[in-house]
């Protein structure tokens, strides 16, 4: 096993070792996205420094060099959530064009009386282009209710399967309140109503060991920036006949097979699916950042993140005149909260005057956040690389907080 350093591990984040203002940053808003290890900046730079090219093209050895390390992250993801074949994973640039290129690839098998579930607690991400796709076919989307603990409520959802929908999405941890949904389970039981499934994993893939043929989803989709690695990447899983299916969102190089003015076709996945120069750079620190995670102990970190989350919740639990929504021992990653009837913002502009950074807002799920009657929240998020230190400066600022403002 791995030994668990808990400050070796923070030292390899550069960002984090800055003061701003007086205090030392104390960066909760992981969720948003997360730092980044120095693996991650000196592979982009070694290969913008040293093996620039473009991919799948050129006759010579630069060209040749960044095609392999490409392919090889390609294969590093199939290792990383166990997918069956490496052409079932798709460069794309992120969760949010991971979903869209599911909607929009799906349109045809789609038609008027067709029902779409979609989570209520989803975020925008996974709503809008299923609207998207509404529109365009006249399917019908129906929101899946929650239970108290504001996570997917399992008979309400074996209702909606009566219904035999044709496509059910699901967020795997919600980005706003850091609920975990059983995936496998729901996905097991809309499988046997005969639904194609996608799971949002983007909150879920820095935090637990992904498996998605044990989840068995058709679609499991997560953005490199969320999990160690940098923006302008992420992954569109897809079950190979299911992603085979899928209508090209992006036509152009790269895709196809033979191009003439009498008619294309297409070559074959992962192409098929990859149209233009993608984002090699950061392909390649994607490849870095799941080195990363999987050079770490990942029971320790497990472990080390849950009990900081519990630390968080109780102490914003005594700290009093706090709304936390939906917190539970099984959540992960991050904790919403309130101070009294204080604005969100307010709160998030004292706090960073403290050097705390947390996202304060609607966290790009409204329907969420009418549900729990909120205009917005404050929402403070974790990663590997933070320390009990951390929810202790965090606290001591938000004590200020309710000084000023209580
Ligand atoms: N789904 C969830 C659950 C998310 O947390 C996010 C990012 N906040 C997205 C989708 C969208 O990801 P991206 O902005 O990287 O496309």
């Amino acid at each position: 096993t791995i030994a668990f350093e808990h400050d070796a591990i923070r030292a390899q984040f550069p960002t984090l070792a800055q003061q701003l203002d007086e205090s030392p940053l104390c960066y909760l808003d992981t969720a948003a996205t997360s730092q980044k290890p120095q693996s991650v900046i000196d592979a982009i730079n070694h290969y913008y420094q040293f093996d620039n090219a473009n991919v799948h093209r050129a006759a010579h050895q630069l060209s040749a060099r960044a095609t392999k390390h490409y392919e090889t992250v390609r294969e590093q993801v199939k290792s990383f959530i166990n997918s069956a074949k490496a052409e079932e994973i798709i460069f794309t640039h992120g969760t949010t064009e991971s979903i869209n290129m599911v909607a929009y690839g799906i349109s045809q098998q789609i038609s008027a009386n067709d029902i779409i579930l979609v989570d209520s607690a989803a975020h925008h991400a996974n709503i809008v282009p299923w609207q998207e796709l509404a529109k365009r076919t006249g399917a019908t989307i129906k929101p899946i209710p929650l239970n108290d603990n504001l996570s997917i409520d399992h008979c309400a959802f074996e209702q909606l399967l009566t219904l035999s929908p044709k496509l059910v999405a699901l967020s795997h941890v919600t980005n706003a309140l850091g609920t975990v949904n059983d995936v496998a389970t729901l996905v097991q039981k809309a499988k046997s109503a005969g639904a194609i499934t996608l799971v949002d994993g983007a909150q879920a893939i820095a935090h637990f060991d992904i498996d998605v043929q044990q989840i068995d989803c058709d679609f499991y989709v997560f953005s490199g920036h969320k999990m160690y690695g940098p923006t302008g990447v992420g992954i569109l899983y897809g079950r190979f006949a299911q992603l085979d299916q899928l209508v090209p969102m992006l036509t152009g190089g790269e895709m196809i097979k033979t191009v003439s003015f009498t008619g294309t076709t297409f070559g074959s996945l992962p192409n098929k699916l990859e149209a233009g120069t993608p984002a090699i750079s950061a392909v390649i620190g994607l490849g870095a950042a799941i080195s990363f995670i999987n050079s770490l102990p990942k029971a320790q970190v497990r472990q080390h993140e849950q009990s900081l989350l519990e630390y968080l919740q109780q102490q914003l639990t005594q700290l009093g005149d706090i709304t936390l929504y939906g917190a539970n021992a099984n959540n992960t990653g991050a904790v919403a909260f309130n101070l009294a009837n204080e604005h969100h913002q307010d709160v998030g502009i004292l706090l960073d005057q403290q050097g705390i950074a947390v996202r304060c807002g609607h966290h790009c799920a409204m329907p969420l956040m009418e549900l729990l009657a909120i205009k917005g929240c404050c929402r403070a998020s974790i990663g590997v690389y933070n320390s009990k230190q951390d929810i202790d400066q965090f606290i001591a600022a938000l004590v200020n907080v309710k000084a000023l403002l209580l």
